[in-house]
């Protein structure tokens, strides 16, 4: 599904469009080259292989998969996705060790509990903070996010001027609040991260789950930030 010029949509079950517990899984076109944002739950990606083609572009030419965060439903595609494509998975230093064991923090039980199951595979790029990765033509900046994992990243993207953010968990574009709570949540990372992401000023927004924004994503972002920053209780009754 082509969302802008250069960025497409390759999986998400949330659209259908995917296999069960998938995340939204984005294509980047890169002039000549591909990158992913986040993999899915493992089961969709032949689908996602058959969506890329689709798309008209070579699956072999996936140079990196950045992981948004280590959550099951954004990793579970790391190794099948790697032994289809030869790419390379991206992710924030504070997860590699957790996605490449598949460690609590990923929420791997939940994922079994739920009839998923896959391998892990090595992180190949450790991300940090500010860090710039330039595949082909396209430039990615990474911006640490933690809040909903430690290791949870936005991924900046510059499309002719415009500002692509990739979020992952971090933010939706409905103003809903993510999953909180998990192991590894930190409200006060959070918040703080929602504040950075302000800063990035993005013209568009592109969550793990739910719809994008292709336009008015201050005033999404600024609708969360204000819950964020409610009382608790307003927060709890204000959802949707
Ligand atoms: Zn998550
Ligand atoms: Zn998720």
């Amino acid at each position: 599904m082509k969302l802008t010029d250069k960025v497409f949509l390759v999986g998400g079950s949330g659209y259908g469009y995917s296999a069960p517990g998938d995340c939204n899984v984005y294509l980047v076109d890169c002039g000549g080259a591909l990158s992913l944002v986040d993999t899915g739950g493992g089961r969709g990606v032949p689908m996602m292989l058959d969506n890329i083609k689709r798309m008209g572009f070579d699956p072999s030419t996936v140079e990196v998969a950045f992981i948004t965060h280590c959550h099951y439903d954004h990793i579970g595609g790391n190794r099948a996705l790697k032994d289809a494509t030869g790419c390379k998975i991206a992710a924030h230093k504070a997860e590699k060790e957790e996605i490449e064991t598949l460690g609590e923090l990923t929420l791997y039980q939940q994922a079994l509990d739920s009839g998923l199951s896959f391998e892990p595979t090595s992180v190949d790029i450790s991300l940090s903070d500010e860090r710039v990765l330039e595949v082909r033509e396209a430039v990615f900046r990474v911006i640490h996010t933690p809040g909903h994992t430690p290791g949870g990243i936005s991924i900046l993207h510059e499309e002719e001027g415009v500002r692509n953010l990739f979020v992952g968990d971090t933010a939706s574009a409905q103003g809903r609040l993510g999953y909180v709570n998990a192991i590894g949540y930190s409200h006060d990372d959070w918040k703080s991260s929602i504040k950075k992401i302000l800063d990035v000023n993005p013209d568009r927004l592109f969550p793990g789950h739910g719809t994008f924004a292709l336009s008015g994503v201050m005033d999404c972002l600024k609708v969360l930030d204000g819950k964020w920053n409610a009382p608790w209780i307003n927060i709890v009754t204000e959802v949707g």
